[in-house]
């Protein structure tokens, strides 16, 4: 294609001319835009990748795996330079990459790791500190009793590792007998409706004696907790969640929530489009860890995710701007 613009270019002497000035465009393919999270990863993306003068075309898979390669695909034919992907699934976009790498695109896989695929740089938290915090929190509320682990969409690779940095906390305790697991469920899709029927039924098969959730993110602490409501234990049982949601913050300011991680998603959008440029622009994007995706070692860069309980709400996602006070203690 490059090849062939510039043999166009050097038969009309066009070089100069500003109609052939070629912006550079970038496709955001994000895996569900009706949780709240994503909606503020794609608002900050876009604003620094059009002030670093890139045109982006985003689409939501709205969770659906197929519905996301068709996507790609169609950013594909639009002749993105870049595809930044939040895989829905990231293990069956092996194909589908291959077809954008031949095309000479470049992938950055954003917040998810995509498994098996040429991909050429992950920008994320570290989600495997993510649920360490969330089980030691957890720990640090009740030492001891009936824990129900409650675990992300099980097609995402973060919730493998939110559930492997839980475990690392959990196991020496439930080794010593000082807790039990009495139910261990992923939440596919993320969804809190989800969650809510999961947390219904584990109540049940346990006669409502659960002491704590430990919930994978916001939204599916929000379906658990429905739940514990309508049994009058909400506050009562400790739940942790993940990406201080607003809601979830009034939750834990109301007492019904324990936790939850915030991530500074401006850091981690901003940056996801500097990278997506660079990348563009042949550069290779400055790395501190790398994770082999089952293909390749692949080049990252991980954020620190911050712990917020009721006690640093102000110091951390006020003081950020990540929300507003008046907005969180109504
Ligand atoms: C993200 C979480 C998010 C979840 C559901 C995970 O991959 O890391 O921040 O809550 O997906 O969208």
């Amino acid at each position: 294609m490059k090849k062939l613009l510039i043999l166009v270019c050097s038969a009309l002497v066009c070089l100069s001319s500003p109609v052939f000035a070629k912006s550079l465009k970038i496709g955001m393919v994000i895996d569900d835009l009706r949780l709240e999270r994503w909606q503020k990863d794609r608002d900050i993306f876009v604003d620094k990748a059009e002030e670093l003068g890139a045109k982006v075309y985003v689409q939501s898979a709205n969770g659906n795996e197929q519905t996301q390669i068709s996507q790609i695909e169609n950013m594909i034919s639009r002749g993105v330079d870049v595809l930044v992907i939040i895989p829905t699934n990231g293990g069956v976009l092996s194909n589908v990459i291959s077809d954008a790498k031949r095309d000479g695109i470049k992938v950055l896989a954003y917040d998810r790791l995509i498994s098996d695929a040429d991909i050429d740089f992950y920008l994320s938290f570290d989600n495997e500190r993510v649920g360490e915090m969330q089980a030691q929190a957890m720990l640090d509320a009740k030492p001891k009793g009936n824990y129900f682990l409650m675990g992300g969409a099980p097609t995402d690779n973060n919730a493998k590792l939110f559930r492997k940095g839980q475990m690392n906390i959990l196991q020496p305790k439930i080794d010593s007998g000082d807790i039990k697991v009495v139910g261990d469920q992923w939440v596919n899709y993320w969804l809190a409706e989800n969650a809510l029927k999961i947390m219904e039924n584990a109540l049940t098969a346990n006669n409502n004696k659960i002491d704590v959730v430990v919930a994978s993110n916001d939204a599916t602490a929000g379906g658990a907790i429905q739940a514990l409501e309508a049994q009058g234990l909400a506050g009562k049982v400790s739940i942790s969640g993940q990406d201080a949601d607003l809601a979830a913050l009034r939750r834990i300011v109301d007492g019904t929530q324990t936790m939850t991680i915030y991530k500074p998603i401006n850091t981690l959008a901003s940056r996801a489009a500097e990278i997506a440029v660079e990348l563009a622009d042949g550069k290779t994007p400055a790395q501190n860890s790398s994770l082999n995706n089952g293909m390749k070692d692949v080049p990252a860069w991980l954020l620190d995710p911050v712990a917020v309980t009721s006690k640093n709400i102000k110091t951390t996602v006020v003081r950020d701007g990540f929300h507003a006070e008046s907005e969180i203690y109504q």
